[in-house]
């Protein structure tokens, strides 16, 4: 039988046959040619479009955006803070962008989006909005879905027909530039610390708002307050005369300082940093709001259980749809929120890079093994980490004063930051600190944290839907839970439906918070041995328990704020009761008609 197969002689045919199939295969399948991605090169934002352009930016709480506009506007830019992000901004984000995204990266785009929308039906011609308005946001290389961020934004506009609408990424190396050209967003010194400033300043009030409104006497007068403080601080932001040494140094040295620009920029930075921090204006600005914030009335009888907000960064603060408002419904449920500020995401940022510079130093050192007596190898390796953990270190330490100093002059009564050495080490053991993206360990070490150091009676991690590092930590939360039998702990998944089911599962979770918390303000009433009039007695005469800013002690193991404070004034009912028996028998004064 004839056969028309051809002989193969040798290895090297065959390979010279594969190479001809593949190359005929891609040609077919056209990956001849193959088109690589190029990031677009985007317009830039240039000095000149300053007076024109404004920066649109979102996704805080309203005290923190309103707070950075000040900023913004009070270093001479024009901005906008996008509206909170709802249900139909997450619809148009699903409509504009990828599939398979997480929750955030639809309410946040799709709102961008609409934005834009709301703005050409307001009669603004599509061109001139690609040319007059810019987006500024955080970006990342991941590893989770928030490396894609600035992509999607970029598909999702460029699909709803604003291709060519720029997004400025936040860098904290050289400022905040668009992909060439001047930096038409400078990050300067008055810009670096009023940010600092407002972040810090929005923090701290948002933990005031959640632990004061609770507890108000008269229904929406925290929230008018709060309207009124929040202004007053963004007032002083904006309006803050910025230090410049040429205007405030005595006559003989103005023309040095104008001749010679690093004595110019060096007294400036100090001045300014100076300015920022204890300059008079922005103390005064503190005081006024702490003074405003300190004339509402609170009643701190009122049981309430605390639950912890915990979860991915985004759904733990917004105040929106994109976590089913989950703040207003447990303080409509009788519940206290304790919120987290976005401070400690920073100070988990920099535990990180020296947790990982530790880590990886035993590869990244410049000598490998060096000999005992090969001394100069040994120093290098020693200040090359040192080096980078002293930068760190001090980094650590600012942040945490400046975060503290502004918590202590605006009240004294926000919750500290806490430290993340522990939260590593409390973690570590169900969840591997070196684990990276979204949250990392932080929501297990939160859990962990918050329930054995009795800071609240029940967790709720607040996690969108498709949150990759969320799934994971929910995964060894069940071992978590095991482990710590009295932990009340729930997450929730927030899509953008399914908030009566959301609710309904918090609301018997929190069922069980109330319990444990009435429990533990009936055990320290009856430790008192007194009963809740007479609390209220000794209050009506001593005015200044109702105020939010006076101090009651944090007594270890103790959850509730009703808890603490009967205790609190019981003691101060007892040591009144010593002091006017101690007087009745020294034969002075007369005991007052009621309060002891
Ligand atoms: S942490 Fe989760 S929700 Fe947030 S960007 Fe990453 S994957 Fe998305």
């Amino acid at each position: 039988m004839a056969t028309n197969l051809v002989k193969i002689s040798s290895e090297t045919d065959i390979k010279a046959r594969l190479e001809a199939e593949r190359a005929r295969l891609r040609k077919i399948a056209g990956l001849d040619q193959p088109d690589h991605f190029h990031r677009p090169v985007e317009r830039a934002f240039t000095a000149e479009q300053r007076a024109q352009t404004t920066i649109l930016f979102g996704g805080f709480t309203w005290k923190h955006e309103d707070l950075i506009r000040a900023v913004f506007q009070g270093t001479g830019y024009r901005c906008e803070k996008l509206p909170v992000p709802d249900v139909p901004a997450f619809q148009t984000g699903k409509e504009f962008g990828n599939n398979g995204q997480c929750n955030p990266t639809y309410f946040t785009v799709g709102n961008l989006v609409q934005y834009l929308q709301f703005l050409e039906k307001e009669g603004i011609p599509r061109q001139q909005i690609l040319d007059n308005y810019v987006f500024f946001t955080a970006g990342s290389c991941g590893p989770c879905r928030f490396g894609m961020y600035e992509a999607e934004y970029r598909f999702a506009l460029k699909n709803a027909g604003f291709d060519g609408f720029r997004v400025l990424l936040f860098k904290d190396s050289d400022g905040i530039k668009a992909e060439s050209g001047e930096p038409g967003l400078k990050f300067s010194i008055d810009f670096g610390f009023g940010m600092l400033n407002a972040m810090h300043m929005g923090d701290v009030m948002n933990d005031l708002i959640y632990q004061i409104r609770p507890f108000e006497a008269k229904k929406g007068e925290t929230d008018r307050i709060f309207r009124e403080t929040v202004d007053g601080l963004c007032a002083d932001l904006k309006n803050r005369k910025a230090f410049e040494i040429e205007q405030v140094a005595p006559e003989w040295a103005k023309p040095k300082f104008k001749s010679n620009k690093i004595l110019r920029n060096t007294f400036n930075v100090f001045g300014k940093w100076h300015e920022h921090m204890w300059g008079k204006d922005y103390l005064g600005a503190l005081k006024n709001a702490r003074a405003k914030m300190d004339s509402i009335e609170v009643d701190r009888t009122k049981v309430k259980p605390v639950v912890k907000i915990t979860g991915e960064f985004w759904a733990q603060l917004t105040e929106g749809d994109g976590n089913f408002h989950m703040f207003e419904f447990l303080e409509r449920e009788g519940a206290q929120v304790l919120v987290e500020p976005i401070a400690t995401w920073v100070a988990y940022l920099l535990y990180q890079a020296k947790a990982h510079a530790i880590a990886k130093w035993p590869v990244n050192k410049p000598h490998k093994d060096p000999k005992w007596y090969e001394a100069k190898k040994q120093f290098a390796n020693y200040i090359g980490l040192h080096k980078k953990l002293w930068g760190i270190g001090f980094g650590q330490k600012a942040w945490n004063f400046f975060y503290h100093r502004t918590a202590e002059q605006l009240g004294g009564i926000t919750h500290h930051l806490v430290p993340q050495q522990e939260l590593a080490d409390l973690a570590h053991p169900f969840y591997n600190q070196y684990a990276r993206g979204g949250e990392g360990h932080l929501e297990v070490g939160k859990n962990v944290y918050y329930t054995i150091h009795k800071m609240c009676h029940m967790v709720l991690a607040l996690k969108p839907f498709g949150c990759m590092p969320s799934s994971q930590s929910d995964g060894v939360q069940s071992a978590v839970i095991n482990k710590f039998k009295d932990m009340i702990f729930l997450p929730i998944e927030t899509s953008g439906e399914g908030e009566v089911n959301a609710h309904s599962r918090v609301q018997m979770a929190l069922g069980e918070a109330k319990v444990k918390a009435k429990a533990e303000f009936e055990q320290c009433l009856k430790q008192t041995g007194k009963t809740l009039a007479e609390i209220h007695a000794y209050m009506d005469e001593h005015p200044e328990l109702k105020k939010p800013f006076y101090h009651v002690p944090h007594r270890p193991g103790i959850a509730g704020t009703a808890a603490q404070f009967v205790l609190h004034v019981s003691e101060r009912i007892d040591k009144d009761t010593r002091f006017w028996k101690r007087s009745r028998v020294a034969g002075a004064v007369p005991q007052p008609a009621s309060g002891d």
